[in-house]
């Protein structure tokens, strides 16, 4: 099968070849956990886990990690000049404010003024996200999951050879900042020229702080600064490392390369972000390239407008799930459903609208799964898991950029006719569903070991407790707890049973 995805480096769609045969090294930039991950991260994340999962199902052992950004970094950093207000202290206040309105837990986070606290709360509040949205890098925690405050030592290697290679200069003000005269290639990702950044293009430069750099778009690597909340001994002095080096040291360190097959990240992270990852990791290495493909994923629309706070309808994963932002709950596969399936190069419109078509996909491969399974008692053929016509569709049309919409045309196709051989049918679900992480998150065996279901179970038993011993009231309070939890509650002679709503 001939994979070919849009590169942004070449602003081509080329024919993807890992450099090792049969193995993808794939980086994704994770979040900055300072706060809960809103639906627009998640966007930009399970496109990373749409690809990963599309080349597995295609026979490659993919190696797939998320960093999380953990250190405190200022709120100006995009501008990449440690100015502003340290983003943590933000959080802390920030959590400070929910801890009093409740939506943050008591007892969550003992010392909201510790970073560390902070930081490690938001960042389990992501892989719980993660985890309930079928993030599979999520469930590879920590292994593939890295925070870049265990990573300091590397980053400051890696800011010594910078510096030995003439790539990297301390200012007169003390911090070491890479110099973007050094590197020829500087802007080959995001279209820039060292001559409009000089201008400052697009008012992303300040000129007025640009004193102590020799071109204004030199960006900080490690800023020395004592008073920061989160600081570390350097040869350079006490501070913290620039956000940019982070994803250069991690990637290189964990995936063991110096050359990745892939890098994704949303698309505000183009420039600066990786534009400058580029350049730290070819200027340490002496190589051209640090990624073979760019890939990056549009903004996520609410409703057809940009999601931000002030127009409220700026969603967390939380927000949606709980039921929070439409009223009612959603279940985690529908939202994942949701966010994956429009083009990765496409502005994604969230509504509500959409959030109902995907609940009824995932009501009909959650029924046909289930009555599949049963038909075949739970044993699927062994079906050629590339080659099979039904799947063979399926992965074609991704293999074509992620073509995600023509591939669930071969979804639904084999949704309305699944054929005659129940186990063959089950068979070619569960290698559609190792892409598209759907039934996983909704059959029951799955469901199994997630605690919400043993709390649906204990109530039915409730129910049924009460019901025997003639206190409605009590079986009445309980099926007004499941419902509340987004359950559809039915009691019979046989007993009380709840099955989860998908809307
Ligand atoms: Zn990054």
């Amino acid at each position: 099968m001939d994979i070919r995805f849009y590169n942004t480096l070449t602003n081509e769609v080329e024919r993807f070849e890992p450099v090792t045969p049969g193995q993808v090294k794939m980086y994704s930039c994770g979040p900055t956990v300072y706060d809960f991950a809103h639906v627009g991260n998640f966007r930009s994340f399970l496109f990373a886990d749409l690809l990963r999962r599309f080349l597995e199902a295609s026979g490659y052992d993919v190696s797939h990690v998320m960093n999380i950004t953990d250190v405190g970094h200022m709120t100006d950093d995009a501008a990449a000049d440690g100015l502003g207000e340290d983003k943590m202290q933000v959080a802390a206040r920030r959590l400070k404010e929910d801890k009093k309105s409740g939506k943050v837990e008591d007892g969550a986070v003992e010392n909201p003024d510790d970073p560390y606290q902070v930081a490690e709360y938001f960042m389990r509040a992501f892989l719980e996200d993660g985890r309930a949205l079928g993030l599979k890098v999520a469930r590879e925690f920590p292994d593939r999951v890295p925070k870049a405050t265990e990573y300091i030592d590397e980053m400051q290697k890696m800011i010594s050879t910078l510096i030995e290679r003439e790539h990297a200069y301390v200012g007169d003000d003390g911090v070491v900042y890479y110099s973007v005269e050094s590197f020829p290639k500087y802007g080959q990702l995001s279209g820039n020229t060292l001559d409009a950044l000089r201008v400052g293009a697009g008012g992303r430069i300040d000129e007025s702080d640009q004193s102590c750099k020799r071109h204004p778009a030199d960006f900080m690597l490690w800023k020395p600064d004592r008073k920061h909340i989160m600081k570390w001994d350097s040869p350079w002095g006490a501070g913290y490392p620039g956000w940019h080096i982070e994803c250069s040291t991690m990637s290189m360190q964990v995936l063991k390369t110096e050359v990745l097959d892939i890098h994704t990240g949303g698309e505000d992270l183009i420039f600066p972000h990786h534009e400058c990852e580029i350049a730290q990791s070819c200027g340490a290495t002496g190589n051209d390239l640090f990624a073979r493909f760019w890939m990056h994923a549009r903004f996520l629309l609410v409703e057809g407008e940009k999601m931000s706070k002030r127009s409220g309808n700026f969603f967390t994963v939380r927000d949606i799930l709980s039921g929070k932002a439409s009223g009612a709950p959603v279940h985690p596969a529908v939202l994942r459903l949701e966010l994956i399936k429009s083009h990765y190069r496409a502005h994604s419109n969230f509504t509500t609208k959409g959030l109902t078509d995907s609940a009824n996909t995932v009501r009909r491969i959650t029924e046909l799964g289930q009555r599949l399974r049963d038909e075949c008692d739970d044993k699927p053929a062994e079906i050629d898991r590339t080659d099979h016509p039904i799947v063979r569709d399926f992965l074609e049309a991704l293999a074509n950029d992620l073509n995600v919409s023509e591939a669930m045309k071969a979804v639904h196709a084999f949704l309305s006719s699944p054929g005659q051989d129940a186990a063959e049918a089950y068979g070619v679900l569960l290698a559609l569903d190792h892409v598209l992480g759907v039934w996983e998150l909704t059959s029951v065996d799955s469901a199994a070991d997630d605690p919400e279901s043993d709390i649906a179970a204990n109530l039915c038993a409730m129910i049924d407790e009460a019901r025997k011993a003639r206190d409605f009231s009590a079986a009445d309070s309980h099926r007004q707890r499941l419902i509340e939890l987004g359950y559809e509650v039915r009691s019979s002679a046989e007993g009380t049973s709840a099955t989860k709503k998908f809307a």
